[in-house]
């Protein structure tokens, strides 16, 4: 049973969305608390957390009260910097208080790409995570843009993360959404939609099922989500979950094996 051995991940990376961040209230400070002591508590039980956290631009965007996503690319890299130290500030201050300091690691692809600059990465991570730090991740939204024959930008956390979890090896790579799973038809045209439990490889069926982008201050979308799982199976190591963020205490659900949200894995 593919599920039971979610119950040994020891080294997990999980992402979080903007609309997860996000509540049309402004930044969801309950859930940023929930996560810090679902961490915690993990933590204790041995488990290594990584956390991929998207918001910069969206919490960037509500600070400096603009109405929409910022459309320029210099726009989105100002609004980025306003919002990363804001969110980085509240990740500190919530898992502070359930005894964890954070780390903030910003990545642009071309520091992945570079065999030397990879491996500074990798002991970043290693050394963090050795003195029980939790490391909080994003794409340097500052700086990372794309230009011609020199691609600096990941462009989507989604993908990120699974760079991610490929670097530091980790055992599950859970991204938290706000939709519940990969679906055989799009769930908000189709509510009796059914959910998919578990992806062994992406075939164009299951490609196909993942059409379509995320709302306003999100990039990502299911399409970015695949590409995620396609990094981590052809990693031939390690799985990935996609479930609701809705609450972050499901991490234990899923950490005892429970069938939650969509599980994408390798055969064997
Ligand atoms: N790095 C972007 C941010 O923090 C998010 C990218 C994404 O939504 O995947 O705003």
């Amino acid at each position: 049973m593919k599920r039971e051995k979610l119950k040994n991940a020891k080294r997990i990376v999980i992402k979080l969305g903007t609309n997860t961040i996000l509540s049309s209230q402004g930044i969801n400070f309950q859930k940023i608390d929930r996560l810090a002591y679902v961490c915690a508590s993990l933590q204790q039980t041995g488990k290594e957390i990584i956390i991929v956290s998207s918001g910069a631009i969206g919490v960037g965007s509500l600070e400096l009260k603009e109405e929409q996503y910022p459309q320029t690319i210099a726009d989105q890299q100002a609004t980025s910097s306003v919002g990363q130290t804001i969110l980085m500030g509240h990740y500190a201050r919530f898992f502070k208080y359930y005894g964890l300091n954070v780390g903030q690691v910003l990545l642009t692809r071309d520091v992945v790409d570079f065999p030397q600059s990879l491996e500074n990465v990798r002991v970043a991570f290693d050394t963090l995570l050795a003195k029980g730090i939790v490391p909080i991740i994003n794409e340097n939204d500052a700086i990372a843009v794309d230009e011609l024959n020199h691609l600096t930008k990941f462009g989507d956390n989604d993908t990120l993360s699974a760079v991610v979890a490929k670097i530091v090896s980790a055992d599950l790579l859970v991204i938290l959404s706000d939709v519940a799973g990969l679906y055989e038809e799009n769930p908000q045209i189709n509510p009796q939609a059914k959910l998919i439990d578990q992806v062994e490889e992406i075939t164009d069926q299951i490609s196909q099922m993942a059409a379509g982008k995320g709302s306003e201050f999100s990039t990502g979308g299911m399409a970015t989500k695949l590409s995620a799982a396609k990094i981590i199976l052809e990693n031939q190591q390690g799985s990935m979950v996609i479930t609701s963020g809705e609450d972050p205490s499901i991490l234990f659900n899923i950490l005892n094996g429970e069938k939650i949200g969509t599980l994408f894995t390798n055969k064997g």
